[in-house]
């Protein structure tokens, strides 16, 4: 199964990825982590992307739908792939489209994670990240069992630069402007299943579930 999951920062996307990966066995494939992995090694993709990303804008199309192109003809895709924070404006969705059907792997269902913007702030800015795994806490609603410290391999727990008020702000406004767009786009294929992401993380994925079950 091809998927797309789509919402704001701080919606839910990435603890949503992780569920749906281990679930329905489809290679998950982030770009925001493929950037974050490609700065902290140096490489050129990640110098080009890393004055974007710290102003919370967007990398330049051409570098990200090459990125995801490579990505995605990779042989782990084979029994599908979940896109996370790809899409992420009209261009990219057009990109995706003609890729992924010239590889023969169309995109076949888009999740649609919708939440308040209210709501985000707290999610983002309480928002920690393991080094080591990537596992994602929140000190206010997922706290690990001690500060600072993954409850899965005692990694070391930090904080994104972009998970600031402030940033959030320019993301959430470059979201709006750019990558609803893209959501429409395939909402006109009839491909979009809306899900209302402020509530409890089960229950968003219960809810996610219950639709790739009926895709699949
Ligand atoms: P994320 O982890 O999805 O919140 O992405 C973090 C940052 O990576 C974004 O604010 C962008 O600077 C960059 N990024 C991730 N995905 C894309 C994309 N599809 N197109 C352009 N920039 C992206
Ligand atoms: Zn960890």
């Amino acid at each position: 199964m091809n998927i797309l999951i789509m919402g704001p920062a701080g919606s839910g996307k990435g603890t949503m990825s992780t569920q749906i990966v281990k679930e329905f066995g489809v290679a998950h494939i982030s770009t925001g982590d493929m950037f974050r992995a490609a700065i902290s090694n140096g490489t050129p993709v990640g110098l080009e992307a890393k004055s974007y990303m710290d102003a919370g804008k967007l990398v330049p199309d051409e570098v990200t739908d090459r990125m995801v192109k490579e990505r995605i003809s990779q042989d782990d895709t084979k029994d599908g792939y979940l896109l996370d924070g790809y899409p992420r404006n009209l261009s990219q969705a057009h990109a995706i489209e003609s890729m992924a059907k010239e590889i023969g792997k169309p995109v076949e269902v888009v999740i649609n994670l919708e939440i308040p913007y209210e709501a985000l702030v707290k999610r983002i800015t309480g928002r920690r990240l393991c080094k080591t795994c990537g596992a994602i806490y929140n000190i206010y609603s997922n706290p690990s069992k001690t500060e600072g410290v993954c409850d899965l391999d005692g990694g070391e727990l930090y904080q994104r630069s972009d998970d600031t008020e402030e940033k959030l702000a320019v993301r959430y406004n470059e979201y709006i402007e750019q990558t609803q767009a893209s959501i429409e786009y395939f909402n006109e294929k009839g491909l979009v299943h809306n899900v209302n992401a402020d509530r409890p993380a089960e229950e968003v994925m219960e809810q996610i579930r219950k639709i790739l079950e009926a895709v699949k």
